[in-house]
């Protein structure tokens, strides 16, 4: 007797979610800013090279 083929088929869950970045616009995103939006950590990182 033959075991049927079971294809495991598990949901493709994203622990990290990725947005689009306000700076770059790429789907890079995972820092949520305070106005709702998210940056990635490259322009967070420039950003705050520019920040006093
Ligand atoms: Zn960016």
């Amino acid at each position: 007797m033959t075991k049927p083929k079971k294809r495991k088929q598990r949901r493709k869950q994203q622990k990290k979610q990725k947005h689009e970045c306000v700076c770059c616009k790429e789907l890079t995103g995972t820092l949520a800013l305070e106005d709702g939006t998210f940056i990635c950590e490259d322009c967070a990182q420039a950003m705050s090279d520019l920040a006093p």
